[in-house]
């Protein structure tokens, strides 16, 4: 069983590993996203930290984030709303509910005819792709919710 003190102490010799310097407050950052499925936002990240490092600032927090992100310990990806963080670092797609906001992790669609057909038509050569998907999740079916969720930014 994976514990979170086990993931907590592989997070510590990856980041030593790769010279990164271990500070508690990049450690505490770092176990936030991974609590989380919820890829959050600078800010929710730092309304957590805050509850166990009360002077840190959101600054700070996204200060580090990027570090973590750029040192690939978390993904960042842009949204609407802003940057997201994912510490679901594995290959995966995306599916957003039109509805609530929330971004779901799905399986990654390992689809090489996409690429394959993209770098035909393009000359590009393709390393990567990703897919995102759109929808109602299944909660929001469920309630019958339709439409964004008030005070939600959509563009
Ligand atoms: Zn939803
Ligand atoms: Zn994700």
């Amino acid at each position: 069983m994976i514990t979170k003190n086990s993931v907590a102490l592989a997070a510590d010799a990856t980041l030593r590993a790769r010279g990164l310097r271990l500070t508690r407050q990049r450690r505490i950052i770092l176990e936030v996203v991974r609590a989380t499925d919820a890829h959050p936002t600078a800010a929710f990240v730092y309304r957590r930290v805050r509850r166990r490092l009360p002077r840190v600032s959101l600054a700070t927090v996204y200060r580090n984030l990027r570090t973590l992100a750029a040192e690939g310990f978390v993904a960042e990806r842009a949204d609407p709303s802003g940057a997201r963080f994912d510490g679901n670092t594995a290959p995966h797609d995306h599916f957003t509910c039109v509805a609530c906001g929330r971004i779901y992790d799905v399986p990654p669609r390992a689809d090489r005819a996409v690429r394959a057909r993209v770098a035909t038509r393009t000359g590009f050569e393709v390393l990567n792709h990703r897919t995102e998907f759109y929808g109602r999740c299944v909660a929001c079916r469920r309630h019958g919710r339709r439409s964004p969720v008030k005070g939600q930014r959509r563009s």
